[in-house]
């Protein structure tokens, strides 16, 4: 089955649900039984691990299942799991694989919140990271220890977009024992197959491209089924539940997430072409753009590119920066992304950023390209980079 049939058809049954084309809303704490034997009957299926057996509201309803089977068709796993965030998937997969003594391995472009767990809140718990250098590629083979157990990967880096070689870091992972997990937000389920690359645990948050629509928080874990018993029990464990309106949203998100990922591609792309004339532009980092460091790999492992990448201006003047932000209309001054609306925000490369892979000299924006006409989002883009200009010339009248 192709990408968009997928899409549409994946964890569906209407038949199950008096022919309505989209499983309900199941709001559910208690699920009863009918009698003693029934009971047990449920318990047993979940003991068991039936799909879609449940005994409460917290191990999941018909939406919930619905996701999860869904998701994990789309990504090639075995089985998924929904969180309450993309963050609390992330954090609920790296206490279920990791134990005191254990060290990880994360490299230094990782989504921060993803690093500050590992360092703020298992390092107390004993586990061991280490950050490093997200082009390493057969190179970790070096960092590797006796204690490794999980080496997170996230290609490409967020804010920096680093392409990593998740298959050459994974052989190496694999032969001495520690399982890759990886963010695979910005490939979305359709553009980079985590589980065809070596990956054992896949982590969405759906939150970006999978709801859509900028208005729920979720995230989704899809685990091979070596992975898979570790990570469900750790998720019951800690509590980990999601409600069906936001499971909801990621359902209905997703069956027109192909046609939204190829509308943010192929404007991503044009915008991030245009961007690379502009002369106030010091370099955009794009990875379909041949002039990216990792265009080849990417070319290699993916399928397509979302809306999401960065550019540098020219400019290292705060005043300038801001006076080009203040100028947009179109493009909203937000955190998050994969919503039908376009954003653009500052940022800094964070401190641990190894320092080599960061040439860059001037000020650094993230730009989420949207599902408005491509010509309305450059005009915006020039009005910004006039502002930008009559800030520097005022600066260059007082200077003379
Ligand atoms: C947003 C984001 C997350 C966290 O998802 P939330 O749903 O906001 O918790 C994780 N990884 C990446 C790459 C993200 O962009």
């Amino acid at each position: 089955m192709k990408s968009n049939t997928q899409l549409v058809s994946a964890g569906r049954h209407p038949e199950r649900f008096a022919g309505v084309v989209n499983t309900p809303i199941f709001r559910a704490s208690t699920i009863l039984a009918d009698s003693m034997a029934e009971w047990d009957a449920m318990k047993r299926a979940r003991a068991a691990d039936q799909v879609g057996a449940s005994t409460y509201g917290r191990f999941g309803t018909p939406t919930t299942h619905a996701l999860e089977e869904a998701v994990a068709a789309i990504e090639g796993g075995y089985r998924s799991l929904v969180y309450p965030s993309g963050l609390a998937a992330i954090a609920t997969v790296l206490t279920a694989l990791l134990a005191a003594g254990d060290h990880v391995l994360v490299p230094d472009s990782a989504y921060s919140p993803t690093r500050t767990f590992l360092m703020q809140v298992l390092a107390r718990y004993d586990v061991e990271v280490t950050c490093y250098d997200p082009l390493v590629a057969c190179g970790i083979d070096t960092l590797m220890r006796p204690n490794t157990r999980v080496v997170y990967v996230e290609s490409p880096g967020s804010e920096t977009f680093e392409i990593q070689d998740v298959p050459a870091i994974a052989a190496v992972a694999h032969a001495q024992g520690a399982v890759v997990v990886m963010d695979n937000t910005w490939g979305t389920p359709l553009f980079f197959k985590p589980f065809e690359h070596g990956v054992d645990v896949s982590i969405q948050a759906a939150t970006k491209y999978i709801v859509g629509h900028s208005d729920a928080m979720l995230g989704i874990a899809t685990c091979t089924r070596e992975t898979w018993l570790k990570v469900k029990q750790a998720t019951y464990d800690m509590g980990q539940t999601a409600g069906p309106d936001e499971i909801y949203l990621a359902l209905r998100g997703l069956r027109t997430m192909g046609v939204r990922l190829q509308q943010h591609g192929a404007s991503g792309l044009r915008i991030a072409q245009w961007l690379e004339d502009q002369p106030d532009v010091e370099v955009v980092l794009h990875p379909g753009l041949p002039s990216h460091p990792g265009h080849v790999l990417w070319k290699r492992d993916f399928t397509g590119a979302c809306g999401l990448f960065a550019i540098v201006l020219r400019t290292r003047s705060q005043k300038a920066l801001t006076a080009f932000v203040d100028a947009l209309q179109h493009f909203g001054l937000g955190v998050s992304w994969g919503g039908y609306e376009s954003l653009a925000i500052p940022f800094t490369p964070g401190k641990s950023h190894v320092g080599a892979r960061w040439p860059y000299q001037g000020l650094a924006l993230r730009l989420h390209v949207g599902l408005e006409d491509t010509e309305d989002l450059i005009d915006d883009l020039r009005h910004g980079f006039e502002a930008l200009q009559r800030v520097q010339s005022v600066a260059e009248e007082s200077y003379a």
